[in-house]
């Protein structure tokens, strides 16, 4: 099966768990599919859920420029979330909705076979690498992990919506950037 129908099969079994999020919109992805990064973020927000793209509100205009200091953009790679429906109110996934949605990220890293993953924030490193202590100590390590049947590269870095807060961690954030890069096999 092609790429493409391997999504379009993803994206309808996702379509069922909206019984979970009612009146909210399916936001499934953005970018390129044979991108060689695939960025994990968290959940939509409100702009995302009515636009139903990933990081276009004003942590996703954050990540763009981050993105553009290294020289990539949403054509060099495919953007994601763990959970695909806003929650309610804006409140952090559940660790039930994170158990949920890993299953079917899963797939969709299986799918798209990235060189190297970048998980965005705690949600996204607690589902993809069972972590769940401070950030700030697993930030900037690799780690090869075998999700489904293959060994992917991934870093974790510091959500965007964190950088609004604190925007003296951007440094760290582009030395992961450029750490990706380095890292990709051409
Ligand atoms: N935050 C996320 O984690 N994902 C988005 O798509 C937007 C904001």
């Amino acid at each position: 099966m092609k790429k493409d129908e391997k999504l379009f099969k993803l994206k309808k079994s996702i379509l069922k768990k909206n019984k979970y999020f009612p009146g909210k919109n399916l936001v499934f992805s953005d970018g390129n599919k044979d991108a060689k990064i695939m960025i994990v973020g968290e959940a939509p927000g409100r702009t995302e859920d009515k636009l139903q793209k990933p990081f276009v509100g004003r942590a996703g205009k954050l990540l763009d420029s981050l993105l553009e200091s290294v020289h990539l953009n949403r054509s060099k790679v495919y953007i994601t979330n763990v959970v695909n429906y806003r929650p309610d109110k804006n409140r952090k996934p559940m660790v039930r909705e994170i158990n949920d949605f890993k299953k079917l990220l899963f797939k969709h890293i299986e799918i798209i076979k990235p060189q190297c993953i970048l998980l965005l924030g705690a949600t996204a490193a607690k589902a993809v690498l069972n972590y769940i202590g401070p950030l700030r100590d697993i930030r900037g390590k690799w780690k090869n992990i075998k999700i489904i049947n293959s060994y992917y590269y991934i870093l974790t870095t510091f959500h965007p919506s964190f950088l609004l807060r604190q925007p003296d961690q951007k440094k760290r954030v582009l030395q992961d950037l450029k750490k990706i890069k380095k890292k990709l096999i051409n």
